[in-house]
């Protein structure tokens, strides 16, 4: 396990094999080609299972080679007083934590609060437990994003049980104050589960120092293999499993885990430093440096302080969706809105929510850069996106004025 300190050479290395342009790097990001390789054994060679340590040896060494990766993802963290349940990502760790301890605490108070501006994996857990008697209190936030630290306190009564919050947004990138309303619902002796998905290895931070209770983590927004996550959980906090099964992850996660996804999900945050993360914002600066300087009536949504790979803007005067399509044909890859809504072509809910005007939001684009973008990728992508825009401009319905 040297290896989780000492990081092989060939890391800056640029993988690009295709000539298209890749910037949705905030719904997924390409598996490193390292991780990759410290997972290939755990198929082919070590593919005993944990569970299996009392049998024989082969589960016995699989064991403490997960045991190895929990502790370090625990130590990540600053979770030593806790449990790392590996999951199959942050979907599955937020229904885990929102259904787990609402179906196990519902007799102290049936009433939740979380925010407007939530992953879909948490509003649609919301909305499940609202069928089933809970009551939920969404928070608006400001034009940047922000919940205000003061509508958690307000909000809170004699039957709120939890408090569920993301500590950074996919979409527009705004980071929470988490450490203040952590304080806060701490005080009140309520349970805090906060949703870093996104923030996982992106954002280094503390359990500890955001007194949370339950937070979420995934593996493929930095690097990682898909369908690997985890909940880390509070010694003393109890919550009811999802999946019945085997007493596998301390009985709260049936199933035999997904060893070699927990075998990348490590190897993804050993490759993250603050070298990298430095490297990676300042791709995304110097996107939203040529953006500016070379397309007109351009607006950052969310705030200047953001998630170091995520930029989302508004192009006034054009349609995102028909930016999407044209700059897709010309081999760029990005999104408008939030995934899921841009399908149902709906203004995204982030963006209404922040209060950004219908247009607004429907002329809005959302970047995700990675380790394996590239400046030279960043000017292409620029130029094309000019070419659109002002191809679009000059046929827009949409009422620019000259
Ligand atoms: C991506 C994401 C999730 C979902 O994680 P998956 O591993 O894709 O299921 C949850 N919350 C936030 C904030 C995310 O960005």
């Amino acid at each position: 396990m040297e290896s989780l300190h000492g990081i092989p050479g060939g890391k800056k290395e640029v993988w690009n094999t295709v000539s298209r342009i890749y910037l949705d790097g905030t719904l997924t990001t390409r598996t490193d080609p390292q991780v990759l390789e410290e997972m290939l054994p755990y198929f082919t060679e070590k593919y005993a299972v944990p569970s299996s340590q009392f049998s024989h040896s082969h589960g016995k060494a699989i064991e403490e080679e997960i045991e190895k990766r929990r502790e370090f993802i625990k130590g990540y963290i600053d979770g030593k007083e806790g449990k790392l349940i590996f999951t199959s990502g942050g979907t599955e760790a937020n229904n885990l934590a929102i259904k787990g301890f609402a179906r196990e605490n519902w007799d102290k108070g049936m009433h939740i609060i979380s925010s407007s501006i939530e992953h879909q994996s948490v509003r649609h857990t919301l909305y499940t437990l609202e069928k089933e008697g809970f009551e939920v209190t969404y928070l608006p936030v400001s034009p940047e994003g922000y919940v205000d630290p003061d509508d958690v306190k307000k909000n809170i009564r004699e039957d709120t049980i939890l408090v569920t919050l993301q500590h950074s947004n996919p979409e527009v990138g705004v980071i929470q104050p988490i450490e203040e309303i952590g304080k806060i619902v701490k005080e009140k002796g309520i349970a805090f589960h906060v949703d870093a998905a996104y923030s996982t290895g992106w954002i280094p931070f503390s359990v500890e120092n955001w007194k949370a209770d339950m937070v979420t983590l995934t593996a493929h927004k930095v690097h990682g293999p898909k369908g690997t996550g985890a909940l880390w959980i509070r010694d003393g906090i109890k919550i009811k499993p999802l999946i019945d099964g085997t007493f596998h992850e301390y009985g709260l996660r049936g199933g035999i885990p997904n060893i070699p996804g927990i075998i990348g999900f490590a190897k993804a945050l050993e490759l993250m430093d603050d070298e990298e993360r430095e490297r990676v914002k300042y791709l995304r600066d110097y996107l939203w440096k040529r953006l500016k300087e070379e397309i007109e009536d351009i607006k950052l949504n969310g705030p200047e302080e953001r998630h170091p790979a995520n930029l989302n803007v508004t192009i006034r005067y054009v349609e995102g969706e028909a930016v999407v399509i044209q700059l897709d044909l010309l081999g760029v890859s990005v999104t408008t809105g939030s995934a899921c809504f841009s399908r149902k072509l709906e203004a995204s809910y982030v963006l209404r929510a922040m209060g950004v005007p219908y247009e607004d939001a429907h002329g809005s684009l959302r970047f995700g850069i990675s380790r394996f973008t590239t400046e030279k990728e960043i000017d292409e992508a620029v130029s094309r996106l000019k070419e659109v825009v002002e191809r679009l401009r000059k046929i827009s319905p949409l009422g620019r004025k000259e």
